[in-house]
Order: structure tokens, then C-alpha cells, then sequence
């Protein structure tokens, strides 16, 4: 019978739920089990895809065109399998669902109510799509206390009981504060935290402390004691430097052999931690050091970018470098010339400009590309990064000067325009620049077929790609006789060559651009070929 644990976070949020729900998924794996791993977020939205990422750091797409919480991210590079819409549940999702429902007539008559009614809907989708999976882990996004995340902690609740006590388990993350001035870790707000679940009929099982000090064996006992548990149960998780380092420090406190405990399984004779220990000798191994500038303008909230640091922190495992990440605000640029400019990529051994929306920053996100194209430092763009890129080169090589998307300017030369009709699984969609915003996107995983003799398919190693995007607005083909002549080719497009996918200057150390997001597609273990690449090429 597949088992089910839920992991849920008090005191305070941003703990690392994610990276604890990923790091349970991956013990349990090097034991052979097969996971699933699930994200519930009680907030009203329907997906994360229209939230500023000043609100919600990014947002990460799935191969289905899902718009998703980063923390499946985390599952999918942690643990190397591939998720989907099915596997990030909102309230906003739920609520829809159950008053459509209502519409219907599904509930012949009934008065809906939040119980039976949505919680049955919460539960529905949270067991859907199960197949032979032995675990399906489930982190409820928020903090206990949150009014949103009730309902889905009663739903919770109502399931374990279900599924029986021995075939579902709490995990609670809390933190343990230091206050300096006592030079003491404090249990309160933990003890407190676990008495509010528990208040809501959930016992947590095991304690995952964050702490930034040790925590010591009384306040582990006192802690127990508080919390009706086991000491073995409540766990010290001390700050790391690194999250990649969370699944050693986790093996290390057995919190997998609790887990089987818990279950009433015994434990495997293989355990099989053997990637994790070769990122910890990467980590604290490396020879050299590059350090590449990423050109953007969410530099505000640490997770705005979280894959594409993340895909960079891979490929200097690919390269056995660290990679320093230089961030240049792009509207300080703006204002920039010839001197500053120079001044600001000094020491700079490569460019990247990732994605982004709306206008403000593209004039200086332009002027990186510009200083990297004329002085044959590596570039690489990313879905408006690779945009902007043609247009700087049909503005500066093909004397085009007012070319432009018509995302920044509807009176400009419409080099990169809103598509107005697209196909997704099989159906012609239609879309105008005043067409919802939600999930209007291209989204998803679309083929892409590269030119053989390229720089991507030298990169790539292979003609036939899958990537994932997210964009509205795409380049016009008919500019590339022009650009072809000038020296840009489009060497990647969609099989039907409608859609341009890829861009690259020829003579040039290393310059490609690419209109999807590769980011979402590297893990540790298999960093992504153009990441890996590009930094290769900056190491020079
Ligand atoms: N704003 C651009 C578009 O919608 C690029 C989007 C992105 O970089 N993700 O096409």
C-alpha cells in the first residue's frame, strides 16, 4: 500500500520545506523506493504564473506547461523525475474545481460545504495518479496558523485516518531561534507550533529542527517531552552551506531510518547514497574559480532565479569550477557608456541575461549583449535574453534602428511580435495582447530540431531536443535571410521551422541564445549542456 507523508512547516516560513520534502524523497530512493512528491499551496491563486516574482521568487514549469511553486524545482532536481500539473495543488485550484462542481450539479442538492465538500476535493486530487509508487510525500506550503492552510490540514488529517496511522506520517519543520544576547536556543515557538497542529488533530511524527547552533541533547529531550515524542524523533537541521548538502546531513541524523521505523518496514541492505557523496567531494573539492555577470532585474528576492542559479552551480560541478555569479542591475546599465561599461564587466568571464518581462531594463540588458558581442565574451540568452539579442543585432548590424518587440512598443519594427495563434496538444489557440494573462503562456515542452554543423548541435550532441518554455511573444522568421547575412543564424527551430528556438553568431567565441528555458531541465547529475557549455567556454 503506497504511504503517505506530509511534511508541514511552523514558527516561521522559508525554512527549507521544500529541500526537506526533496531530501526525504531522495533517502527513501537510494532505498530503492520509488516516490512521488506532491505541492500543496492553500493560497487562492490558481498557479504562481501571474505572480510578480517580487511576491513568490520564480515561477518553474513543467514538461505538461504546468506554472508551478519553485519548491518543484527542488523535487524534480533532487530526485531526477519529471512532474507534473497534477503534482501542485492550490487552493485557488480546489475552490475552482469544487464551485464548477457546484455549477454542474454535481452535488445533487447538497449544500456544499468546506467539509465534506472541498476537503474531499483536496483529498481527490492528492491520491489521483497514483500507481505503484511506495511513498507519496506532501508539503503543505505555508505556515501552520495560516488561515488558508486549515482546510488543507483537516484534509490532511481526515486522510491519515483513512489510510491508517502506520501508512501515513507528520513531519513538522520548525526553527529553533539563537538569541545572542542570552547565547541560548530557544524551544518555545517550536513547542508552540506542534500544540497549534496538534490543536488541529495532527501529532507530528518527527521534528525537523532548523537551527543555526547546536542543538544540545536536553533541549532535544525537552523538546520530546513537549512535543509527545520520541527524542530519537526530534532531529537537529542546522544551517549548511549549501542545499546539496542537506540529504548527508539528513543520512547522518537517520531521519530515513526513523521514517522506516515509523512504517514498521526494515531497513534495506543497499542504501545507495553514492551522488550525494560526490557532490559533497565537488563541494569541497574544487580547483578553479570563473566568474560569470547575469544581467537582470530581480535581483531584490533571493529565489527570483532560483533555477538558473542553480543551473549555473551545475555546470560548475560539469567543469569542477566554482562558479561566482557577478549580478548586474540592468536599469543601472541603462544609464551607462562606453567607460562604465567596461568598467562593469571587468573581471567578467562571461554574460548571461536571463528571462524577463515588461520593458524596464531591456535598453541595458542590450547594452551587456552589445559590449559581449563586440568584444567576444561568452554570451548566453534566455527566452528575453535571446530576444533581445536579435534585436541588438538587427539594431547595431543590420542598421535597423527602431527594431523592437511589440511587448515593449506597439509602434516599433516588429522583430519579436505576440503570436496570435498557437497549437498546444493538438488544439489552435487564439490570443490577443488583451487575452487573460493566467496561463496564456507558450508553455511546456516543445520539440525543437537543430541544424547539424551548429554551435548548439556541437553542444547539444544531438539534432532532436525537448525544452520548456515560457513566452508570449516569438521572432518573426522572415528577418532571417537578414540576419543569416550578417552572420546570426536561427540554428534551432521548431519541427515545422515556424517557431526559432535557437540563435548564434558564427564567428564569435561563444554566442547563442535560446528562446525556452534549459534552466528547468538541469539537475546535479545531469547539469544541462548549455550551461555546462557556456561555462566552459568563460573558463576560456
Ligand atoms: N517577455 C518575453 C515574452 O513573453 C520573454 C519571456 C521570458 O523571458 N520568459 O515572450
Amino acid at each position: 500500500m503506497t504511504k503517505y507523508i506530509f511534511v508541514t512547516g511552523g514558527v516561521v516560513s522559508s525554512l527549507g520545506k521544500g529541500i526537506s520534502a526533496a531530501t526525504i524523497g531522495a533517502l527513501l530512493q537510494a532505498r530503492g523506493y520509488k516516490i512521488k512528491i506532491r505541492k500543496l499551496d492553500p493560497y487562492l491563486n490558481i498557479d504562481p504564473g501571474t505572480m510578480s516574482p517580487y511576491q513568490h521568487g520564480e515561477v518553474y514549469v513543467t514538461d505538461d506547461g504546468a506554472e508551478t511553486d519553485l519548491d518543484l524545482g527542488h523535487y524534480e532536481r533532487f530526485l531526477g523525475i519529471k512532474l507534473s500539473s497534477k503534482d501542485t495543488i492550490s487552493g485557488g485550484k480546489i475552490y475552482w474545481d469544487v464551485l464548477n462542481r457546484e455549477r454542474r450539479g454535481d452535488y445533487l442538492g447538497a449544500t456544499v460545504q468546506m467539509i465534506p465538500h472541498v476537503t474531499d476535493c483536496i483529498k481527490e486530487y492528492i491520491k489521483s495518479g497514483i500507481t505503484d509508487e511506495d511513498f507519496v510525500i506532501c508539503e503543505i506550503g505555508g505556515t501552520v496558523g495560516d488561515i488558508e492552510g486549515l482546510i488543507f490540514l483537516e484534509a490532511i488529517r481526515q486522510l491519515a485516518n483513512e489510510v491508517g496511522r502506520r501508512n501515513s506520517m507528520f513531519v513538522h519543520l520548525t526553527l529553533i531561534p539563537y538569541i545572542e544576547a542570552a547565547h541560548e536556543l530557544k524551544t518555545k515557538p517550536s513547542q508552540q507550533a506542534v500544540k497549534s497542529l496538534l490543536e488541529k488533530g495532527i501529532q507530528a511524527d518527527l521534528l525537523l529542527c532548523r537551527s543555526s547552533h547546536p542543538i544540545s541533547e536536553s533541549d532535544r529531550a525537552k523538546l520530546a517531552l513537549f512535543c509527545n515524542l520520541n527524542p530519537k524523533n526530534v532531529i537537529p537541521a542546522l544551517d549548511l552551506t549549501s542545499i546539496y548538502k542537506v540529504p548527508m546531513a539528513y543520512a547522518k541524523e537517520q531521519v530515513a531510518e526513523r521514517i522506516m521505523e515509523h512504517f514498521g518496514l526494515d531497513e534495506k541492505e543497499i542504501v545507495d547514497l553514492s551522488k550525494w557523496e560526490k557532490i559533497e567531494g565537488y563541494l569541497n573539492a574544487y580547483k578553479k574559480e570563473v566568474t560569470i555577470a547575469v544581467v537582470g532585474k530581480y535581483f531584490e528576492v533571493s529565489d527570483a532565479y532560483k533555477s538558473l542559479n542553480e543551473a549555473i552551480f551545475h555546470a560548475g560541478i560539469a567543469n569542477n569550477v566554482k562558479v561566482n555569479v557577478k549580478t548586474i542591475d540592468s536599469q543601472k546599465l541603462e544609464e551607462m557608456n562606453g567607460e562604465d561599461i567596461k568598467e562593469a564587466f571587468k573581471d567578467i568571464s562571461g554574460i548571461l541575461v536571463p528571462g524577463g518581462f515588461g520593458v524596464r531594463g531591456v535598453l541595458g540588458k542590450m547594452k551587456a549583449i552589445e559590449f559581449a558581442r563586440e568584444n567576444n565574451v561568452p554570451f548566453f540568452g534566455i527566452c528575453l535574453g535571446m530576444q533581445l539579442a536579435v534585436i541588438e543585432f538587427a539594431r547595431n548590424v543590420l542598421g535597423i534602428k527602431d527594431a523592437f518587440s511589440t511587448e515593449f512598443d506597439e509602434n516599433c519594427k516588429p522583430l519579436i511580435c505576440l503570436m496570435e495563434t498557437y497549437e498546444k496538444d493538438g488544439k489552435v489557440i487564439q490570443r490577443t495582447k488583451d487575452s487573460d494573462k493566467g496561463g496564456t503562456l507558450r508553455l511546456g515542452a516543445y520539440p525543437c530540431v537543430i541544424e547539424k554543423g551548429s554551435l548548439a548541435y556541437k553542444v547539444y550532441g544531438e539534432d532532436k531536443i525537448s525544452e520548456r518554455h515560457r513566452h508570449r511573444y516569438e521572432l518573426d522568421m522572415s528577418y532571417e535571410k537578414d540576419l543569416v547575412a550578417k552572420g546570426m543564424i536561427i540554428s534551432g527551430k521548431s519541427p515545422d521551422k515556424v517557431l526559432p528556438e535557437i540563435v548564434e553568431i558564427k564567428d564569435h567565441k561563444f554566442f547563442i541564445g535560446v528562446q525556452f528555458h534549459p534552466e528547468f531541465q538541469s539537475t546535479p547529475f545531469k547539469p544541462h549542456p548549455v550551461f555546462e557549455n557556456f561555462i566552459k567556454a568563460s573558463i576560456g
